[in-house]
Protein backbone atom coordinates (compact mmCIF):
# COMPACT_ATOMS: atom_id res chain seq x y z
CA UNK A 1 0.00 0.00 0.00
CA UNK A 2 1.55 3.20 -0.81
CA UNK A 3 0.99 6.14 1.01
CA UNK A 4 0.90 10.01 0.83
CA UNK A 5 3.68 11.95 1.58
CA UNK A 6 2.23 15.61 1.60
CA UNK A 7 3.36 16.20 4.96
CA UNK A 8 6.73 14.47 5.00
CA UNK A 9 9.98 15.83 4.34
CA UNK A 10 11.84 15.87 1.76
CA UNK A 11 9.50 16.36 -1.31
CA UNK A 12 12.23 17.73 -3.59
CA UNK A 13 16.10 17.56 -3.46
CA UNK A 14 17.72 19.19 -6.05
CA UNK A 15 21.32 20.20 -7.57
CA UNK A 16 22.52 22.59 -10.10
CA UNK A 17 25.51 21.65 -13.11
CA UNK A 18 27.54 24.53 -14.54
CA UNK A 19 28.67 23.88 -17.74
CA UNK A 20 31.57 21.88 -16.97
CA UNK A 21 29.20 19.63 -14.75
CA UNK A 22 30.53 21.03 -11.93
CA UNK A 23 27.82 20.79 -8.68
CA UNK A 24 27.06 24.86 -8.89
CA UNK A 25 24.11 25.00 -6.44
CA UNK A 26 21.74 22.27 -3.99
CA UNK A 27 18.80 22.52 -2.27
CA UNK A 28 18.47 23.26 1.12
CA UNK A 29 16.78 20.29 1.62
CA UNK A 30 19.81 18.93 0.68
CA UNK A 31 20.91 16.25 3.23
CA UNK A 32 17.88 16.80 4.85
CA UNK A 33 17.20 12.85 5.57
CA UNK A 34 20.77 13.03 7.53
CA UNK A 35 19.87 12.16 11.21
CA UNK A 36 20.84 15.61 12.72
CA UNK A 37 19.70 18.50 11.08
CA UNK A 38 22.88 20.59 11.40
CA UNK A 39 24.67 18.42 8.79
CA UNK A 40 22.26 19.77 6.32
CA UNK A 41 24.63 22.93 5.79
CA UNK A 42 28.19 21.25 6.17
CA UNK A 43 26.88 18.02 3.57
CA UNK A 44 25.45 21.50 1.18
CA UNK A 45 29.16 23.25 1.65
CA UNK A 46 31.02 20.10 0.74
CA UNK A 47 29.12 19.13 -2.21
CA UNK A 48 29.26 22.72 -3.91
CA UNK A 49 32.03 22.90 -6.56
CA UNK A 50 31.84 19.15 -6.51
CA UNK A 51 31.22 16.44 -9.30
CA UNK A 52 28.73 13.93 -9.38
CA UNK A 53 31.56 11.20 -8.42
CA UNK A 54 31.22 12.71 -4.90
CA UNK A 55 27.65 11.76 -4.12
CA UNK A 56 26.78 9.07 -7.21
CA UNK A 57 28.17 6.06 -7.22
CA UNK A 58 28.51 3.21 -9.88
CA UNK A 59 30.49 4.28 -13.14
CA UNK A 60 27.37 2.78 -15.45
CA UNK A 61 25.29 5.42 -13.52
CA UNK A 62 27.52 7.94 -13.81
CA UNK A 63 28.15 7.35 -17.63
CA UNK A 64 24.61 7.40 -17.98
CA UNK A 65 24.14 10.83 -16.32
CA UNK A 66 27.18 11.96 -18.13
CA UNK A 67 25.55 11.22 -21.51
CA UNK A 68 21.68 12.36 -19.88
CA UNK A 69 23.40 15.58 -19.59
CA UNK A 70 24.57 16.18 -22.78
CA UNK A 71 21.67 14.88 -24.35
CA UNK A 72 19.43 17.60 -22.19
CA UNK A 73 21.76 20.18 -23.63
CA UNK A 74 22.61 19.40 -26.72
CA UNK A 75 18.11 18.80 -27.74
CA UNK A 76 17.38 21.50 -25.07
CA UNK A 77 14.63 19.07 -23.93
CA UNK A 78 13.54 18.03 -20.06
CA UNK A 79 14.22 14.47 -19.37
CA UNK A 80 11.98 12.61 -17.19
CA UNK A 81 12.19 9.11 -14.89
CA UNK A 82 10.86 7.23 -12.55
CA UNK A 83 13.45 5.54 -9.36
CA UNK A 84 13.65 3.73 -6.68
CA UNK A 85 15.80 5.12 -3.81
CA UNK A 86 15.15 2.94 -0.92
CA UNK A 87 15.43 3.31 3.22
CA UNK A 88 16.05 0.13 5.58
CA UNK A 89 12.27 -0.55 5.49
CA UNK A 90 10.54 1.98 3.45
CA UNK A 91 10.20 1.65 -0.29
CA UNK A 92 10.33 4.88 -1.87
CA UNK A 93 9.54 6.06 -5.14
CA UNK A 94 10.90 9.38 -6.71
CA UNK A 95 11.18 10.91 -10.22
CA UNK A 96 14.02 12.28 -11.30
CA UNK A 97 13.33 15.75 -13.73
CA UNK A 98 16.57 17.08 -15.41
CA UNK A 99 15.99 20.26 -17.40
CA UNK A 100 17.93 22.64 -19.01
CA UNK A 101 19.25 25.98 -17.77
CA UNK A 102 20.71 29.18 -19.32
CA UNK A 103 24.34 29.04 -20.25
CA UNK A 104 24.43 25.10 -20.34
CA UNK A 105 23.52 24.53 -16.65
CA UNK A 106 21.32 21.85 -15.90
CA UNK A 107 18.52 21.50 -12.90
CA UNK A 108 18.25 18.05 -11.57
CA UNK A 109 15.14 17.54 -9.75
CA UNK A 110 14.42 14.61 -7.14
CA UNK A 111 10.27 14.34 -6.10
CA UNK A 112 9.17 11.99 -3.60
CA UNK A 113 6.07 10.09 -4.70
CA UNK A 114 5.38 8.10 -2.60
CA UNK A 115 7.01 5.66 0.43
CA UNK A 116 5.28 2.91 1.82
CA UNK A 117 6.33 2.03 5.25
CA UNK A 118 6.96 -1.82 6.40
CA UNK A 119 7.41 -3.22 9.54
CA UNK A 120 10.43 -3.96 10.31
CA UNK A 121 11.40 -7.50 10.03
CA UNK A 122 13.99 -9.46 11.26
CA UNK A 123 17.02 -9.94 9.35
CA UNK A 124 17.57 -13.02 7.61
CA UNK A 125 21.22 -14.25 6.35
CA UNK A 126 22.59 -11.65 4.25
CA UNK A 127 22.37 -11.52 0.00
CA UNK A 128 25.12 -9.64 -1.84
CA UNK A 129 24.66 -8.56 -5.02
CA UNK A 130 24.93 -5.70 -7.89
CA UNK A 131 22.03 -3.46 -7.07
CA UNK A 132 19.63 -1.17 -9.87
CA UNK A 133 20.31 2.42 -9.46
CA UNK A 134 16.94 2.93 -10.86
CA UNK A 135 14.25 0.07 -9.80
CA UNK A 136 16.41 -0.92 -6.10
CA UNK A 137 16.55 -4.83 -7.13
CA UNK A 138 19.60 -7.06 -6.11
CA UNK A 139 21.10 -9.23 -8.92
CA UNK A 140 20.70 -12.47 -6.49
CA UNK A 141 22.26 -15.59 -8.11
CA UNK A 142 21.42 -14.40 -11.80
CA UNK A 143 17.32 -13.36 -10.88
CA UNK A 144 16.54 -9.65 -10.25
CA UNK A 145 14.77 -9.64 -7.02
CA UNK A 146 12.96 -6.55 -4.80
CA UNK A 147 14.11 -7.14 -1.23
CA UNK A 148 10.55 -6.01 -0.82
CA UNK A 149 8.57 -8.50 -2.39
CA UNK A 150 10.97 -11.33 -2.22
CA UNK A 151 12.02 -13.11 1.03
CA UNK A 152 13.10 -10.16 3.55
CA UNK A 153 16.78 -10.27 4.02
CA UNK A 154 19.21 -8.09 5.02
CA UNK A 155 20.29 -7.41 1.39
CA UNK A 156 24.13 -6.10 0.89
CA UNK A 157 25.40 -4.14 -2.44
CA UNK A 158 28.69 -5.38 -4.20
CA UNK A 159 28.20 -2.59 -6.81
CA UNK A 160 25.60 -0.22 -7.96
CA UNK A 161 24.47 -1.12 -11.55
CA UNK A 162 21.78 -0.70 -14.19
CA UNK A 163 19.58 -4.03 -14.80
CA UNK A 164 18.56 -4.94 -17.99
CA UNK A 165 14.82 -3.60 -17.95
CA UNK A 166 16.22 0.28 -16.57
CA UNK A 167 18.79 0.22 -19.27
CA UNK A 168 16.39 -0.44 -21.75
CA UNK A 169 14.21 1.61 -20.66
CA UNK A 170 16.73 4.72 -19.83
CA UNK A 171 18.41 4.32 -23.32
CA UNK A 172 14.91 4.12 -25.37
CA UNK A 173 14.04 7.34 -23.43
CA UNK A 174 17.42 9.32 -24.90
CA UNK A 175 16.20 8.50 -28.43
CA UNK A 176 12.67 8.32 -28.20
CA UNK A 177 10.12 10.02 -25.76
CA UNK A 178 11.74 10.95 -22.63
CA UNK A 179 8.79 12.85 -21.03
CA UNK A 180 6.65 9.59 -21.77
CA UNK A 181 8.08 7.85 -19.02
CA UNK A 182 6.27 9.97 -16.59
CA UNK A 183 3.45 7.97 -17.89
CA UNK A 184 4.79 5.60 -15.57
CA UNK A 185 3.06 7.35 -12.34
CA UNK A 186 -0.36 8.28 -13.44
ZN1 LIG B 1 16.32 -1.86 -12.60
Amino acid sequence: MQTSVANSKPHSVYYILDSFDRIADVSDTWGETAPESDQSKSLKNSVVGGGLRDFVKGDEVIGFLNTLFFWCRFENRVYETLYRCDGPDTPRLFRMIVQPRPDEHILVEHRLISQTQRPSMGRAAPFFGPKCSICCRYNIDSVWVDPFTSARGDYQVTEHVFCPDCRDRLSSGLVAKPDDLAKDAS
